[in-house]
């Protein structure tokens, strides 16, 4: 198999490091010039389990091998990592969110633990909490911004699997490392522009991606590995 040819070629460091450690032999395409460009580099860097659905919440937990991350990357030794800090997550319980009664009905199908909070548990461990409703939200210039409107929490609730981690762009780098370690290939600056399927009504095999040409990677070479193509 020439050195231009793939068994998948993808957009995302960490599907590509997937495929690569499972013997693929992968190219990642990014428009953006380094991995974790684009909306990672603005994640406020939470890392969480509950989401809106069930699927959601199942790659979430599937994915959570943050405190094993060095292991799970096998980076060598000295690698410098973005760090977890696992401090869990607490959500307030409102009636806006209805104290997540929706999200944990997944989390119970899923095993993922959670804990139910009081008011006095909350301040019990955060003192400086303010458990007032202060619902709805209001702009900074309202005279009312920050006047509690009544009632109190009802509640919090815990996910000690959860936390935060140093840098969201830095670990899709260290991904990308460990990608190319496991023999993935990348090719930053590099718009795909289009995916031409020969019907298009019809689940076609895909057997080549365009990129206009920018930089080193052209339609040409794109055509040149493009037979060998499966995504
Ligand atoms: C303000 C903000 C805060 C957030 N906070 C959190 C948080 O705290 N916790 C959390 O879990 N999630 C958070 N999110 C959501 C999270 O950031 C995204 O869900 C996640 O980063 C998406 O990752 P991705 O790899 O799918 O997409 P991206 O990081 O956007 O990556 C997509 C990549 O595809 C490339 N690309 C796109 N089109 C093409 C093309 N035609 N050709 C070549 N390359 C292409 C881009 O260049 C980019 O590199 C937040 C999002 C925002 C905006």
């Amino acid at each position: 198999m020439s050195s231009n040819t793939f068994d998948a070629v993808v957009i995302g460091a960490a599907i590509g490091y997937e495929l690569a450690r499972k013997g693929r032999r992968t190219l990642n395409i990014d428009m953006l010039p380094v991995a974790g460009y684009g909306s990672t580099s603005n994640s406020c860097a939470i890392i969480r389990l509950y989401c809106s659905t069930l699927d959601g919440c199942a790659m979430a937990y599937d994915g959570y091998y943050w405190k094993n991350r060095a292991d799970y990357l096998q980076a060598p030794e000295g690698e410098q990592l973005a760090s977890f800090n696992e401090c869990g997550n607490l959500i307030m319980k409102t009636s806006l969110n209805d104290g997540l009664r929706k999200q944990l009905v997944h989390l119970d199908a899923l095993d993922i633990p959670y804990e139910h909070w009081s008011n006095e548990q909350i301040l019990a461990r955060y003192p400086f909490y303010n458990v007032s409703n202060f619902a709805p939200a209001k702009n900074l210039d309202d005279p009312d911004f920050g006047e509690p409107t009544g009632g109190e929490l009802n509640g919090a609730i815990m996910f000690p699997r959860g936390g935060y981690i140093s840098d969201p762009q830095f670990a899709t780098r260290n991904i990308q490392l460990a990608a190319e370690r496991a023999g993935a290939r990348f090719r930053f600056n590099s718009r795909v522009k289009e995916i031409p399927t020969h019907n298009p009504r019809k689940r076609s095999r895909i057997t080549k991606v365009c990129t206009p040409k920018v930089g080193a990677l052209g339609e040409r070479l794109i055509h040149r590995y493009a037979a060998s193509l499966a995504i």
